[in-house]
């Protein structure tokens, strides 16, 4: 799958439509989730144009994968959703249902987010 820089996150990272930050760095961007699953429920994207966590990981360089996930403790931390368990969740690709083409982590927290998965059908 090849970046499509029409996505909703590179607006959002270009400025073209506004987000509710919580948290910026050179290396992240984490605001909150437009339709938040839990109290706490916010996207945190690298700044690079990346669609997938295996892209992600695959393509970035060293500091870019440090940078992000340290982001992602910081929001952890904000949040302050460690004590009582909190999810990271990462869709990426068509079985997964990703809505939105560049890559994320969700983080949610704040209440209990019962089992991982539906039951299979
Ligand atoms: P995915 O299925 O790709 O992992 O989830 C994409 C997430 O992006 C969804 O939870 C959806 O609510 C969120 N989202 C989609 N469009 C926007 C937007 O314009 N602003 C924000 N803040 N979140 C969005």
């Amino acid at each position: 799958m090849s970046y499509d820089s029409s996505n909703v996150f590179a607006k959002i990272l270009r400025g073209e439509i506004p987000c509710k930050k919580v948290y910026e760095d050179d290396f992240a961007l984490a605001f909150n989730d437009i339709n938040p699953q839990a109290p706490t429920h916010v996207l945190v994207i690298p700044k690079g144009p990346y669609t997938t966590y295996d892209d992600f990981v695959s393509s970035a360089d060293d500091a870019e994968i440090a940078g992000f996930h340290r982001a992602v403790l910081h929001v952890i931390t904000a949040a302050e959703i460690a004590a009582g368990g909190y999810r990271l969740i990462s869709n990426s690709g068509v079985e997964a249902h990703q809505e939105v083409q560049h890559y994320h982590v969700h983080v949610l927290g704040g209440r209990d987010l019962g089992a991982m998965l539906n039951a299979p059908e």
